[in-house]
């Protein structure tokens, strides 16, 4: 059966690092379809909604999405583009490659963080008076459902649970989160380590090799994933993933670099990547892992683009690692 694949480039540099990414699947040949949308600051420019009606019902439909990026317009195109794949895991590996200069090239871990709730659930007030709060939505099915996610892609990879949390001063909304983890493990027989984030934070970057799988409620995870990406080098590195239940979204970490956008010399690694998160996602476990070795191999005997140090361009780079499937 054909599955078919959501392709949505969208602006910058997505129009040149997706089409690589595509073409490098079109190489290894699950046997996919893509079917391409428009989304962004130049459909928002051409007719009027950076998000049109027919972008969601293509991603709605599809198996799974591959996304680039969105300029000015990201807000109004990926949070509702993560809830039309019905997102509720975000998946950041973050991981230094040899080859790459990195802050700490021992960095091998991935992100789980929860992406529907905690104070991202938009629940802010102005009270006037120069008052304003903000409240935090931390519920146990939630909770459970990123614990699920997590221990399950931990248990595949054979990697370890640590487990980050503020419960020590926010007791009522990460104890409910932190209780929900431990009746998940204890259901599944699955163990896992406890961290307070900022904690982690001082012992990501002093020990990075000391944590596997890393899941988080929203806000931590933003903030946590973003401090593993600075000790790998480099964004054109980073593929991320929304998850949701049946559908999945998935997309480089950085955006649309205006500075570099139309020159076709932006690292395709990130989305190349992404779209290997893609084919795991999808079962196709032989194919993700020799796009991954690919690109390893790549990374580290080149060519390479300007961002690391080399003076190839998008397609050559997307070009020697088809060489490489
Ligand atoms: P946006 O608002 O769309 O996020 P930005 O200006 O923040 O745009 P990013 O895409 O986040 O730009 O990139 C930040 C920096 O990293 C830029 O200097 C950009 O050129 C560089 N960069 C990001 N992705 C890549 C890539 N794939 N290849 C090379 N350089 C990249
Ligand atoms: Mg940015």
């Amino acid at each position: 059966m054909t599955e078919e694949i959501a392709v949505v480039p969208g602006d910058g540099i997505g129009q040149e690092v997706v089409p690589a990414a595509v073409r490098v699947l079109e190489a290894v040949d699950p046997g996919f379809s893509f079917v391409e949308a428009e989304a962004g600051d130049a459909v928002a420019a051409a007719r009027g909604t950076p998000l049109p009606e027919s972008t969601v019902e293509t991603v709605e439909a599809a198996d799974a999405t591959l996304f680039g990026a969105a300029g000015e317009t990201a807000a109004d195109v990926i949070l509702p583009l993560r809830e039309a794949v019905g997102s509720f895991a975000n998946v950041r590996p973050a991981r230094a490659y040899p080859g790459v200069d990195a802050l700490r090239p021992e960095t091998d871990l991935v992100f789980v963080r929860e992406n529907t709730e905690g104070v991202y659930a938009g629940h802010e007030s102005d009270l006037g008076e120069g008052v304003t709060t903000l409240t935090r939505v931390v519920t146990e099915s939630a909770s459970r459902r990123i614990a699920e996610f997590g221990f399950a892609y931990a248990a595949e990879r054979g990697a370890d649970v640590t487990v980050a949390h503020k419960a020590n001063v926010m007791r009522t909304t990460d104890g409910q989160f932190l209780h929900a983890v431990d009746a998940v493990a204890s259901e599944q027989g699955a163990t896992y380590d406890t961290e307070l984030l900022d904690a982690m934070a001082t012992k990501l970057l002093l020990d990075p090799s000391q944590y596997d799988v890393i899941v988080c409620p929203n806000l931590a995870g933003d903030v946590l994933s973003d401090l593993a990406a600075g000790l790998v080098g480099g964004l054109g590195l980073l593929p991320s993933g929304n998850v949701g239940a049946e559908n999945g979204l998935f997309e480089p970490v950085h955006g649309t670099a205006p500075d570099i956008a139309g020159e076709g010399v932006a690292n395709p690694s990130a989305a190349i990547l992404s779209a290997a998160m893609l084919l795991s996602h999808l079962c196709h476990d032989g194919e993700a892992a020799r796009v991954r070795s690919a690109v390893e191999a790549v990374l580290e005997d080149g060519p390479r683009t300007p961002d690391l140090g080399g003076s190839a361009t998008t397609d050559a780079v997307a070009g020697a690692v088809i060489d490489r499937l």
